[in-house]
């Protein structure tokens, strides 16, 4: 058991270190106040080749696992990127996987080099306003025509979707009815977010400004055959394919978050003076921010052992689970015990902690909740009938 990264993993969180380093407090301050998607750093980061660290080789990726792609997640947000950071990159780092391992040899050259090029953007269109974390009663349908298939539905939270140039869509080709399990019937596409047949509204919403979510509302939209990814019916087994690292991901940007703030805070202890001396020496104000620490940490070794299993091959879903679960509340607990050191400052926006904590609740939400997983976790590792 070795819990040292190598000499390529390092170098990997330096060089990512020095792509984010002028994308500073101020500027992501100024994206959050704006809501402006973070363009110049998409580019920044497919300059330095990062989009496609996890993407094929011979597709103009670095081919490396998920446990880089971890890291370099996890260097955006304890940037102080935060999940505006990191959410601007997210979907192209990794939301592709589905495509990676389903998609024909022709798709994967006509999807994959523009997304690691950065010159396309792709959103990921699963959750429905009616069918929440149930997503097999998503009621979006995908209807054969001559050529493709017609599509309509609706969709909702859908992160990235007014700058992406595509969509991977999970929609139904055969209704509840007709299948023998829920699971079956549902396809999945990679195809043109058509603003002709895609009306996309965004939601106002907490935090993460920089990065929109939406509404989408499809009427009619025609997908081509050559944008189903692999066999008709099997959608929700391609989009389960990929839960695990998108989980350990999330995980990683959590931990990253909370390190952020963690940093903030700890600085401001050394510096503050009341009652004469710096805040940092009561041991009132130093526990909670050592908790956090060791919150951190303890999670960021599940997100590693999660990502070292899943790039080995092993099972990880118990790890990958637990790797998000811990490292969102570790990172939310970072963010709120942050504001707290900060007293009064921490309220106001000077000090960015107040950004981070709005920003914290995304990897506790989404893409799965924090109840679910205990679920999840209850029924499959310790073998409790299934709650949900
Ligand atoms: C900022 C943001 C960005 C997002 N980006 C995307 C995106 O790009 N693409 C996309 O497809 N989706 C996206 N999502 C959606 C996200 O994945 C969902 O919000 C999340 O999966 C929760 O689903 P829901 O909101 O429908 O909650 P619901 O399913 O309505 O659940 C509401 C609450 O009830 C609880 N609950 C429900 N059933 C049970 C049960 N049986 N036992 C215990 N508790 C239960 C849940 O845990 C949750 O706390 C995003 C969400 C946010 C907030």
């Amino acid at each position: 058991m070795n819990f040292e990264l190598t000499d390529q993993q390092h170098a990997i969180v330096e060089a990512v270190r020095s792509v984010c380093a002028p994308f500073d407090m101020h500027y992501w301050d100024e994206r959050d106040r704006t809501a402006t998607f973070p363009h110049d750093f998409h580019r920044a980061l497919c300059e330095g080749g990062w989009l496609g660290v996890a993407m094929p080789e011979t597709l103009g990726g670095a081919g490396l696992g998920i446990l880089e792609a971890a890291l370099v997640m996890q260097t955006i947000a304890e940037s102080g990127a935060g999940m505006s950071g990191a959410s601007a990159v997210h979907m192209n780092v990794f939301g592709l996987n589905p495509v990676v391992v389903f998609g024909s040899p022709q798709q994967q050259t006509r999807f994959l080099p523009p997304l690691i090029a950065g010159q396309e953007k792709a959103c990921f269109a699963v959750t429905e306003p009616d069918a929440g974390l149930d997503t097999t009663r998503l009621k979006t349908v995908a209807h054969k025509v001559e050529g493709g298939y017609s599509v309509s539905g609706r969709k909702i939270w859908i992160s990235t979707a007014q700058v992406a140039d595509r969509m991977l869509l999970l929609a139904r080709t055969r209704s509840l009815a007709e299948v023998g399990k829920p699971t079956e019937g549902l396809t999945l596409f990679y195809t043109a977010l058509d603003r002709e047949r895609v009306e996309v509204r965004e939601i106002d919403k907490m935090g993460r400004a920089a990065v929109d979510s939406n509404m989408l509302f499809i009427d009619e939209l025609f997908i081509p055959e050559e944008d189903r990814i692999g066999e008709e019916g099997r959608g929700f087994e391609y989009i389960l394919h990929g839960l695990n690292p998108e989980r350990i991901l999330i995980a990683a940007e959590a931990v990253g978050l909370g390190r952020a703030a963690l940093s903030i805070a700890t600085e401001y202890a050394k510096e503050r003076v009341v009652f004469g001396r710096p805040i940092g020496t009561n041991q009132g104000v130093q526990h909670p921010l050592a908790l956090a620490w060791m919150q951190l940490e303890a999670a960021n070794l599940m997100v590693m052992k999660a990502a070292a299993r899943y790039d080995a091959g092993l099972p990880c879903g118990a790890e990958a689970n637990a790797a998000k679960y811990l490292a969102a509340e570790a990172g939310h607990n970072a963010c709120q015990t942050a504001v707290l050191t900060l007293g009064g400052m921490g309220y106001s926006r000077e000090y960015r902690v107040e950004r981070l904590l709005r920003e914290s609740y995304i990897p506790r939400i989404a893409p799965v909740s924090p109840q679910l997983i205990l679920c999840f976790i209850a029924e499959r590792v310790l073998g409790l009938p299934k709650s949900y």
